[in-house]
């Protein structure tokens, strides 16, 4: 025989079943965020760094990355590899770009130039002016350990697709009589791959194209930051500086302003 219960029983009943599921349900997010173990799935065995990279949920961890308080980080957590993937491949990533994009343009637009063309903005090659997620993509969206021989190969087969937001500002830029600097962590044996592969993907003219000298170290923040100095000692005012990296983007002299285009796959010092 059916259960019946008295109909002004219903609605407490179902309050009641509400708030249990809540409740389950935001204990087990804030285990995720607060739990000291690595997440299931997650990182795994490895230096602290990963141990905190883990033990956040991925919204968290991807916040911290953008924000760059979390760093030293050498493969996404494993438990995100999926939340990475959906959102490089959906609409967040791309509003999150045309967010970027839209505030540098804006910027740019509201600069009283000086007109001598001495104004710069410098953009970063790989996952700024161009995207690698066809890399990516094979390598577990930055899940995997960074595999140099194939990126290698990915860049000599130069198919790399712009990153239609910053396409689209690099052609403002231009318009508004703003020179255009790439400066690359690409090393310099590179530069005709990089040069095929940004006129491909629309990039049709550029000041300057500064690759990496291949007996330079590892470390970018020294690399970039001389760069731009040169720039400013042959007379050009970086105006703006964009770049996925935070090692992009710091050390004197930075550039006006620094615009961060999100990258939740990889860190580079
Ligand atoms: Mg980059």
């Amino acid at each position: 025989m059916a259960l019946r219960l008295p109909r002004d029983a219903l609605v407490p009943l179902l309050v009641l079943l509400l708030v249990v599921v809540h409740a389950t349900d935001a204990t087990q997010r804030l285990e995720m965020v607060t739990s000291s173990a690595p997440a299931r799935g997650g990182a795994g065995a490895g230096t602290t760094s990963r141990a905190r990279v883990a033990a956040a949920s991925c919204a968290s961890w991807r916040l911290g990355v953008e924000t760059n308080n979390i760093r030293a980080w050498y493969s996404i957590p494993a438990a995100c590899r999926g939340y990475v993937s959906d959102y490089m491949f959906g609409e967040q990533f791309r509003q999150d770009c045309a967010v970027v994009a839209r505030e540098a343009a804006a910027y740019a637009e509201g600069l009283a130039l000086a007109g001598d063309g001495r104004e710069a903005w410098v953009f970063d090659v790989d996952d700024t002016a161009l995207t690698n997620l066809p890399y990516y993509a094979d390598t577990g969206f930055g899940a995997q350990p960074y595999n140099a021989t194939y990126f290698e190969e990915y860049v000599a087969n130069a198919t790399a697709p712009a990153l239609p937001e910053v396409l689209g500002l690099y052609g403002k830029l231009l318009a508004l009589g703003i020179k255009v600097v790439f400066i690359t962590g690409r090393h310099d044996y590179e530069r005709e791959p990089t040069v095929k592969n940004l006129r491909s993907a629309g990039y049709h003219t550029w000041e300057k194209l500064v690759l990496k000298p291949s007996s330079l170290g590892s470390s970018v923040v020294p690399y970039k930051s001389g760069e731009r100095q040169k720039l400013v000692d042959a007379g050009y005012r970086i105006v703006g500086n964009m770049g996925d990296q935070w090692s992009d983007l710091v050390g004197a002299p930075e550039g006006d302003r620094t615009f961060k285009v999100p990258d939740p796959m990889y860190y580079v010092a």
